[in-house]
């Protein structure tokens, strides 16, 4: 045994290993640092799975080396190409939005632009809800209008709308329930069987439904063949992340074909995520029912408390009935007590300056300004709503938009912190 491998192997169990070729090689601690024979016994079990990080995997063998495919999840060739550590991560995402198979990327955003890439060409047509999440339509707008793909942005509330923009070059419908900061909740049912009729691809931006509210793939639980999106993309920055400090977005699918085509342009563009950060969302998944469940019930109260408020004119949360799209939300997600993202957005009244409405947000304490949502702590934004849909939503008041995500502090605290900001506006 050479002399440096010999003072590592002091107790029994090191003692009882015979040495291999391999290891007859080594003769400098240069080498036996790298090349240490010890292997941890199998059987460990815990919680929380461990963390693999690796750019490079070893192969047993050349033959190895060529059979293995990385393209399904038989064998490992590459971290690029996943690790035990995010294989588990998206087979649990795919448990939990009902779906068979997921990709993830490093952001939400990521997600959303590897979708567009996998599926357009130039030519072909792409259709967005008017209340999509922001930096997806300038995606639209910038990347793709570059590169020949025409978007048209359709009117959530009305499934005629949707209709009346699908061509033949219309090659992806976006959804959105509810959408981004105005929070109207679009007849998803209808809008689905509309794209499956026309034989359009569909893709859900399920970030607020979380595969909690409702099941993507299977809108109407008992009914076959499912009625369900194509895909459903999560920014899991939010809910599953529930720190407010991971970004990453997930892919997941139910047609391994469709499967395939994200994949192998997911593989070219070289997205990967980091495997503390794909640690971090494992560890906060068991308890995103819990906080997604909580953050829920706050905003219930704080938006019917909200109503009260004279400095409102309007209170947007699809479980208020009167706020849009509410009859969708409840026959959607309304079955027992029904369920509801954290989120909720005011309309001050128009005679508020929006310098006004800006020291509200300033005067806020517990309420942190800044965007996301899902985590620990309650944030406000305001919006400038009219540089950001194609023209003022009839079915919303005019005045300038805040809108509220709440966090897990004590719901009596948010309000009186509310209370409080509203004060000097009388
Ligand atoms: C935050 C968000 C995204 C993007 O997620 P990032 O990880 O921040 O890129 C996409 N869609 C919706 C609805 C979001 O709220």
């Amino acid at each position: 045994m050479p002399c440096a491998l010999r003072n590592c192997l002091t107790n029994g169990e090191f003692e009882s290993l015979s040495l291999s070729a391999t290891e007859c090689l080594m003769t400098d601690p240069s080498t036996t640092l790298i090349h240490h024979p010890y292997v941890p016994p199998a059987g460990f079990a815990a919680p929380q799975p461990g963390v693999f990080k690796a750019s490079t995997v070893f192969f047993p063998d050349v033959a190895a080396m060529r059979a293995f495919d990385w393209k399904d999840k038989s064998a490992y060739t590459y971290g690029l190409h996943g690790t035990p550590t995010t294989y588990t991560l998206e087979e649990r995402l795919c448990a939990l939005e009902g779906g068979s198979q997921c990709l993830l990327a490093p952001s939400g955003l990521a997600a959303i632009a590897t979708v567009a890439l996998a599926l357009l060409r130039s030519g072909d047509e792409v259709l967005i809800p008017d209340n999509v999440y922001g930096p997806s339509r300038a995606l639209a707008e910038g990347e793709l209008a570059h590169w020949g793909i025409r978007h048209h942005c359709y009117d959530p509330t009305q499934v005629h709308d949707l209709a009346r923009l699908i061509t033949d070059k219309t090659r992806l419908v976006w959804l959105e329930a509810a959408g981004s900061v105005t929070l109207e909740f679009p007849d998803l049912c209808e809008q689905v069987r509309l794209c499956q009729d026309a034989g359009v691809l569909c893709a859900l931006d399920n970030t607020w439904g979380a595969g909690l509210a409702f099941a993507p793939f299977d809108l109407r639980p008992g009914i076959r063949p499912a009625l369900g999106v194509d895909l459903s993309v999560h920014a899991l920055t939010k809910y599953p992340s529930g720190g407010g400090d991971v970004l990453m977005g997930s892919i997941i699918t139910r047609d391994n074909n469709l499967h395939k085509k994200l994949k192998l342009c997911h593989m070219r563009l070289g997205l990967g995520v980091g495997a503390n950060d794909a640690e971090h969302i494992l560890r906060s998944l068991p308890s995103l029912p819990l906080r997604y469940r909580t953050q829920d019930e706050s905003a219930r109260h704080l938006a019917r408390w909200c109503l009260q408020q004279p400095q409102f004119a309007q209170v947007l949360h699809p479980a208020l009935a009167g706020s849009p799209g509410h009859d969708h939300w409840r026959a959607l997600c309304g079955n027992s007590l029904g369920a509801a993202a954290g989120l909720l957005s005011v309309i001050f009244r128009p005679d508020y300056s929006a310098a006004q409405v800006d020291a509200f947000c300033d005067a806020l304490k517990l309420f942190k300004i800044g965007y996301s949502w899902g985590g620990p702590v309650s944030l406000v934004m305001p919006y400038a709503l009219s540089s950001m849909r194609s023209s003022w939503p009839q079915h919303l008041t005019p005045g300038t938009l805040v809108r509220l995500a709440i966090g897990l502090e004590s719901t009596h605290d948010l309000q009186a912190d509310l209370a409080a900001a509203l004060q000097p506006l009388g």
